[in-house]
């Protein structure tokens, strides 16, 4: 919900934003700003990976200082206009060795259900998986079918092999005490070959997604600026069409795609505390248009356009163009 709290410190708690497959989101950041993430994804929305790390990291916040945000949070917050509470943001929330702990500190201050968004990479480590079970739905990510695939696209850092992945997926296919999604981001790209929307990579990906056998399988395409300028997004017919070949083989699995729905209302907000913080916090995390934003806090576009007018004379903010819209995040 904010972007600063007690001590210059930045809350660990944003939005609720609107997701096209979790509704309206209440985030947690338990990595805050800079990036850091054991990927460095191609078509990553909050630009190059700063931090990058091949393994667990000490956490700069704790529980405590995530239930205190999120107390904060939702005295501001209709809870009834929340969907989900879910961990992401600007870091690979596994990354936490004390995640777990902190779900099911969440989990005692708001019954909604806890999603967390993984990019997968340490699911091979069972201590990370024992964080995540804990969660009620975890949307894995794996975009690519082999290791020179994964390291074209999501350019691990060392060490980090696609098969200790895969054996990771299947063994939390297993253990997750809620639901599993896999989600695969499909891209095209201006440069010659950077893809993984051809017949081989396709037909591959399904076969691991049957191997894994998640409850979920969701088919996504890059709709925010990417790090890198030569990705393209799909066109929603080409995203269908893959989303019909997955249905196709993977049987026990659900397949949705970005475009099956819209995310739902705009959560209903009873109040806010410093506006210029909030914005800070949605942008910090994803790349936003003003609609997105003005949508996301309940906010008229004006008032959010004369907020991001006064950000970027500060230095606060950067906009970008994608896809003929103007988007604004982090300098
Ligand atoms: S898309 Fe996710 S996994 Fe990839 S670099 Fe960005 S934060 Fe990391």
């Amino acid at each position: 919900m904010r972007g600063a709290s007690d001590m210059g410190r930045t809350s660990t708690v944003y939005g609720p934003v609107l997701s096209w497959r979790l509704g309206r989101s209440l985030g947690i950041d338990v990595l805050p700003p800079p990036k850091t993430c054991t990927f460095d994804c191609v078509y990553c929305q909050l630009g190059r990976t700063v931090r990058k790390v091949s393994g667990l990291v000490q956490a700069q916040v704790g529980k405590k200082e995530v239930l205190e945000d999120l107390g904060k949070a939702l005295a501001l917050l209709n809870p009834s206009s929340i969907d989900y509470v879910t961990f992401s943001g600007s870091g690979e929330p596994t990354l936490i060795p004390e995640l777990g702990e902190i779900i099911e500190g969440v989990r005692s201050l708001i019954e909604k259900p806890i999603a967390v968004l993984t990019n997968s990479s340490l699911v091979n480590l069972a201590e990370v998986r024992r964080n995540l079970v804990a969660a009620d739905l975890v949307v894995a990510k794996l975009d690519a079918p082999d290791q020179p695939a994964l390291e074209a696209i999501n350019r691990p850092a060392e060490g980090i092999l696609h098969e200790d992945i895969v054996e990771g997926l299947m063994r939390l296919r297993n253990e997750v005490r809620g639901k599993l999604a896999l989600q695969i981001m499909f891209f095209e790209s201006r440069v010659g070959g950077l893809t993984n929307v051809n017949e081989e990579m396709i037909g591959n990906l399904t076969r691991l997604t049957e191997l894994i056998e998640p409850d979920e399988v969701q088919i996504n395409t890059p709709t925010r600026p990417p790090s890198e300028g030569y990705v393209l997004a799909l066109r929603p017919n080409l995203i269908q069409a893959i989303a019909e070949r997955f249905s196709a083989s993977a049987r026990q699995s659900k397949v949705v795609s970005r475009y099956d729905k819209k995310a739902g209302d705009t959560p209903k907000r009873i109040g806010h505390e410093d506006v210029e913080s909030e914005v800070l916090g949605l942008i910090g995390r994803r790349s936003c248009r003003a609609s997105d934003i003005a949508a996301s806090l309940n906010l008229s576009t004006e008032v959010v356009m004369e907020v991001l007018n006064d950000l970027k004379i500060q230095g606060r903010v950067s906009e970008i163009k994608y896809a003929g819209e103007e988007y604004y995040r982090s300098p």
